[in-house]
C-alpha cells in the first residue's frame, strides 16, 4: 500500500518535500499538502501588513521590501533546480518567490496543496491494518479552511514544514513598560522611510540587525545598534554607532545600556530573532521539549526518537536552508522507505544527549544548540552518504565560505559581488 504523508506548509521545506516525495510514486501516494495562506514562498511572500489577518491569524512572513539575499542564488538553490543564469548572484526577494513558484509549477506541486487551510492539530493514534499484526503510529491531522469547516484525516506520517521566523522572540528588559517611544520587533519591519530623523536603538546585530541598521541609517536614521557580540570591526556608515547591550529602561524612559551609558531613543527595535512555535502539536505528548529558541531531543535534528514518523524541516540555524531541507527531505523518505534504519529509540535519545552535552562544554550558549553553521557541511553529508543521494557539491561550501569573509569584511557592498560555478569544486567571481 502507498504510504500517505501530510506536509504542514507550502514554503521552501514543504515544497521540497512534495517535490520528492512525488518523485517516489511507487512508495507514496501524492502527498497532501497544507498552507494557511493562499500563496506557496512562505517567507518569501511578501506581505506589506503587519499584525493580524482578517481571518485573525498573524502574518507569517518576516520579509521586508528592500531585502536582498544574504547567499548568492549559486548557493541558496536547491542543488537540482538553479535559479535563473542571467540573474545576479544576491537576489530581491521577488525573484526567491519566483524561483519557488517556478519550482512548484516544474514538479507539479501546485494540485496536491490545500491552500487557506490551517492545521489545527498532528496527534498519535495507534492503528493496525488489515493484514498486520502489531499496533503502528499513524497520525490524525485536523484542518480547517476558510469556510471554517474542519476535517480530520490519517496519515502514516508528517512532514512539520511550518517554519520558524514568525512568533517574535522579544527578550525580557526591565522597565520597558516606561519607554515612551515606538517599540517593535523585525518582523513587523517592512520599509525605512517612517524612520527617517529618528533615533532608533536596534538590538541584535545579527543578519536582520545589522541589514536593517544599514536600510534605517540610508535614510538619515540616528541608529545605536546594541549588541553583546565582540565588538563590530568592519567600518559602518556614519549613522550607526555601536554599544552594549540594553540592561533597562528607568523611569524617565532613557535606555541604559550594560557599560552603564543611558540614551534616549524615539523607537526600540528588536532584532533578537524568533520562537519556536507548533500550535498544532502536543510537545509533552511527542517527548519533546520545546523552548523559545531550542527544541529537543531530535535525532539529526529531524526526527523525534519517540516518533520516528514525525519530521521536522528546517529547524536549524545559520545553515544553506534549501539544500539543507533537500538533504532533510532526502534521509527522512529514505527512512520512510526501510533504505535506512534508525536505531532504537534509546539509541537516537542518547546520541541526541551527548551531542548536546559536548556542545555545551564547548561554551556554546543553549539558545544556540541548533545553529550548524560549519557543522552543516558534515550534518548534510552524513545524512547524504547514510541514505545513499548524491553529497553537496564541495563548491557551495566553499563559496558560502568566502562569502561569509565578503560580509564580515564588505557588509554593505558584498551583495554587489556576482560568482559563476565552474565545476563541483571551483567557482569564480565574474564582477
Ligand atoms: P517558511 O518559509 O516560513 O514556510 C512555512 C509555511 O508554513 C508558510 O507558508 C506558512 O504559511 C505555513 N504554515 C505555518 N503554520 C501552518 C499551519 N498550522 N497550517 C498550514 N500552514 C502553515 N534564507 C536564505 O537561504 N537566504 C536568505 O537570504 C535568507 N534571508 C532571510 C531573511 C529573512 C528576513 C528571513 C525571516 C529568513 C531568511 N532566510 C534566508 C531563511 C528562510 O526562512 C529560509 O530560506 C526558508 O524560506 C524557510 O522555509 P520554510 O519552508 O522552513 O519556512
Amino acid at each position: 500500500m502507498l504510504q500517505r504523508v501530510a506536509v504542514v506548509g507550502a514554503g521552501a521545506a514543504g515544497l521540497c518535500a512534495a517535490r520528492h516525495i512525488l518523485s517516489r510514486s511507487g512508495r507514496f501516494a501524492p502527498p497532501v499538502v497544507f498552507e494557511l495562506s493562499e500563496n506557496v514562498g512562505g517567507t518569501w511572500c511578501y506581505d506589506e501588513r503587519v499584525g493580524k489577518l482578517d481571518n485573525g491569524l498573524p502574518v507569517h512572513s518576516s520579509m521586508y521590501r528592500d531585502l536582498r539575499t544574504n547567499l548568492p542564488k549559486e548557493v541558496m538553490m536547491f542543488p537540482d533546480f538553479p535559479f535563473e543564469p542571467q540573474l545576479s548572484s544576491f537576489l530581491p526577494h521577488q525573484e526567491v518567490q519566483r524561483y519557488l513558484e517556478r519550482y512548484c509549477q516544474s514538479h507539479g506541486i501546485q494540485p496536491h496543496i490545500r491552500f487557506n487551510t490551517v492545521v489545527e492539530s498532528v496527534k498519535p493514534v495507534n492503528v493496525t491494518t488489515e493484514g498486520e499484526v502489531e499496533e503502528r503510529t499513524a497520525w490524525e491531522v485536523t484542518s480547517s479552511d476558510s469556510s471554517g469547516h474542519q476535517k480530520t484525516e490519517t496519515f502514516d506520517s508528517v512532514f512539520v514544514c511550518s517554519g520558524h521566523y514568525s512568533d517574535p522572540h522579544i527578550p525580557l528588559i526591565p522597565g520597558i513598560e516606561n519607554f515612551k517611544g515606538k517599540v517593535l520587533h523585525s518582523h513587523s519591519y517592512r520599509f525605512a522611510e517612517p524612520f527617517a530623523g529618528q533615533s532608533v536603538v536596534v538590538l541584535g546585530a545579527k543578519a536582520s540587525g545589522l541589514d536593517i541598521s544599514l536600510e534605517l541609517a540610508n535614510v538619515g536614521a540616528q541608529v545605536t545598534l546594541s549588541h553583546r557580540r565582540p565588538r563590530i570591526t568592519f567600518p559602518l556608515p556614519d549613522g550607526i554607532q555601536q554599544s552594549s547591550s540594553v540592561e533597562a529602561v528607568e523611569d524617565n524612559g532613557r535606555i541604559r545600556f550594560q557599560d552603564g551609558s543611558v540614551t534616549e531613543a524615539d523607537v526600540l527595535m528588536f532584532c533578537t530573532g524568533y520562537n519556536f512555535r507548533f500550535p498544532f502539536l502536543d510537545a509533552a505528548q511527542l517527548g519533546l521539549d520545546i523552548q523559545d529558541q531550542m527544541m529537543s531531543p531530535l535525532y539529526r535534528f529531524l526526527v523525534p526518537p519517540a516518533f520516528p514518523s514525525l519530521f521536522f524541516v528546517g529547524i536549524c540555524k545559520i545553515i544553506c536552508p534549501f539544500p539543507n531541507f533537500n538533504c532533510q527531505v532526502q534521509f527522512a523518505l529514505a527512512v520512510l522507505e526501510g533504505s535506512v534504519t534508525l536505531p532504537s529509540r534509546v539509541q537516537m535519545e542518547e546520541e541526541v544527549r551527548r551531542e548536546l552535552q559536548e556542545k555545551l562544554e564547548r561554551g556554546v550558549q543553549h539558545r544556540h544548540l541548533l545553529i550548524l553553521d560549519q557543522d552543516q557541511w558534515e550534518y548534510c553529508n552524513t545524512l547524504a552518504r547514510t541514505a545513499g543521494f548524491p553529497l553537496l557539491p564541495t563548491v557551495i561550501r566553499s563559496l558560502y565560505e568566502e562569502v561569509w569573509r565578503q560580509r564580515q569584511i564588505h557588509p554593505k557592498n558584498y551583495r554587489k559581488l556576482n560568482y559563476r560555478l565552474i565545476s563541483d569544486l571551483e567557482w569564480e567571481l565574474i564582477n
